[in-house]
């Protein structure tokens, strides 16, 4: 389908020329009865068939907390925080979009309530709305909407699939809800609502339930809303009589019932989504004309891929929070596409850096074949992190840093090769005399704490001798950032001298990007995030060729 905003219609009988606007059709996601349902596999997966059948999809998060983004919040109250190219701090959902979809996002895709009431306050104050009281109903639904369409009025769009976040009926997501409520008035067909749910198994009865989703798409009619399509989070199969039940009580037709049973891998879900025809009836809610029949020929490999493999090996990932299943998310995904396309299981072994020193590091990192040491900040577990490095520098296996983990790295080697026992980063040791690891200049004057690091995308130019362009293959790439600290280039000679090769640089503004050690099987470590690029279609180079030389060193 075309892409154009608008689309030339000519009538053959007659010379008139009619000018027509193309039709967005809008998609919402919207979750009852519990949180953690998987609103965001199910949005990626629809998006997933969409693009199977030629649309161009887009999704976007709406976010019911009141901070601007996720930026500020700790792992342990909202997991991983995704960053864009544009240099959005995100939630984690935006990252399995773009895994699935291979459509990178960007601030517009996610929205939090703190967003939106900042932009309404802002424009209060401005005197947008000089002479009216600012409301909930409509000011801050309009900012709602206005965010929904930028999307659409893109022109680069045929859907855009809105994920709201919570569970309707929180106070929270209400006026979300009633955006989508609003949303549905004016656009009529071009608007459809799927609402995923849970359907329990009550063990003591020996069946499946479906009362906690009929009230869940009561709350909704409350606030005005039918839901189009319902989808069924399930731990065993729908039987006709159950979906006919949910059918008939939740006002929808009986193919409008989709089963979305626990599955193996996330991976499986498009294959079971396109198995019960998600798409045919999005199609159909929409009255969208289909473009090609469905082609999900790339995904049915991979996923034949990931459960067939023909290695495997085991990788350490040495982090503070690996207690939290997802705070680390990104990495363990960019693991299983750098896995498959290595025809490897990757077995992630979870390991607390608090809890590793130099006198059990040998027991705690054993039977190891790689080792990666995670993004992170502030002091806790930072030891560990560094002992962690030695181990895998000392015992030749394959090393990948990232972020926190490059810096670790960088403080390891100043520390037992350049003899500067003192080596720190500034973030630590603020007076440490061998600061290898420094603020960055452009930081030193930032007060605020939200969206001021330096993130998003920058260029990094790559040594042609690395492994990393290896790696690559390409001179220059573009990577995802999220820090304050920096390799301190008044090292860098010494650092070139003692064999840790400066593999990438920024050429914009001088600033290492990836180091490497000379002689040892594969030892990386990247100031940049490598895992917020990684996805389907698209798996990382770097963690493409890490797991490749885990393979290779564990043959050895
Ligand atoms: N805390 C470090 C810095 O700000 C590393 C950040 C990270 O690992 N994302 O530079």
């Amino acid at each position: 389908m075309t892409t154009d905003l608008l689309l030339l219609i000519c009538i053959p009988d007659s010379s008139i020329t009619l000018f027509m606007e193309k039709k967005v059709k809008y998609i919402f996601v919207t979750g009852g009865v519990s949180s953690s349902l998987g609103k965001g596999i199910i949005s990626a997966s629809l998006a997933k068939l969409l693009q199977g059948r030629g649309f161009n999809v887009t999704i976007q998060k709406l976010d019911p907390y009141i901070n601007i983004d996720p930026g500020t919040l700790n792992p342990y109250e909202h997991g991983e925080c995704y960053v864009t190219d544009d240099g959005a701090e995100t939630d984690l959902d935006l990252g399995h979009y773009e895994r699935f979809s291979s459509t990178p996002t960007s601030q517009a895709n996610n929205i939090t309530t703190g967003r939106i009431y900042q932009n309404v306050i802002d424009k209060e104050r401005k005197g947008e709305y000089l002479g009216t009281t600012v409301q909930v109903i409509p000011h801050i639904t309009d900012e709602i909407k206005r965010s929904i369409k930028i999307l659409g009025e893109t022109g680069n769009y045929d859907f855009v699939i809105t994920e709201i976040g919570g569970t309707v009926g929180d106070i929270e997501s209400f006026p979300f809800v009633e955006t989508v409520r609003q949303m549905k008035w004016e656009h009529g067909d071009d608007c459809t609502v799927v609402h995923l749910t849970l359907v329990p198994f009550l063990k003591a009865a020996g069946e499946l339930k479906t009362k906690p989703t009929q009230h869940s798409v009561k709350t909704m009619l409350e606030q005005g809303v039918q839901p189009d399509i319902i989808v069924c989070r399930t731990e065993y199969p729908l039987n006709e009589g159950i979906r006919g039940k949910i059918a008939q009580f939740c006002n929808v037709s009986v193919n409008a019932v989709i089963e979305s049973i626990d599955a193996d891998t996330i991976y499986d879900v498009p294959l079971l989504m396109r198995e019960e025809q998600l798409d045919i009836e999005i199609l159909r809610n929409t009255k969208t004309e289909t473009i090609h029949d469905l082609d999900l020929t790339n995904w049915e490999r991979f996923v034949n891929r990931l459960k067939n493999p023909k290695e495997e090996v085991k990788i350490g990932l040495i982090g503070k929070y690996v207690e939290l299943q997802d705070a680390y998310k990104s990495i363990k995904e960019s693991f299983i596409h750098g896995g498959v396309e290595n025809e490897c299981k990757v077995n992630v072994i979870d390991i607390q850096s608090e809890n590793i020193t130099s006198e059990n590091v040998n027991k705690a990192l054993e039977g190891l074949d790689g080792i990666l040491v995670a993004p992170g900040f502030g002091g806790r577990g930072i030891e560990g992190k560094i002992e962690a490095v030695r181990f895998a520098r000392e015992n030749n296996i394959p090393f990948l840093g990232i972020c926190l983990g490059m810096q670790c790295a960088a403080i390891e080697f100043s520390r037992n090769i350049l003899g500067l026992k003192d080596a720190h980063t500034t973030e630590i040791e603020v007076d440490t005399k061998n600061p290898v690891i420094d603020l960055m200049e452009e930081q030193k004057d930032v007060e605020n704490m939200g969206g001021t690091m330096r993130l998003g995308a920058y260029n990094c130019k790559l040594d042609k001798s690395s492994k990393s362009y290896q790696a690559y293959q390409t001179e220059t790439t573009s990577e995802r950032h999220r820090h304050r600290f920096e390799f301190n280039n008044k090292y860098k000679d010494s650092f070139i001298e003692a064999g840790m090769k400066i593999a990438g640089v920024n050429p914009e503004k001088d600033l290492v990007e990836i180091i490497e050690l000379e002689n040892h099987p594969w030892f990386v470590g990247v100031q940049f995030h490598p895992e917020y690029k990684s996805n389907v279609k698209t798996p990382h180079p770097l963690f493409v060729a890490f797991v490749g030389s885990v393979i290779k060193n564990k043959k050895k």
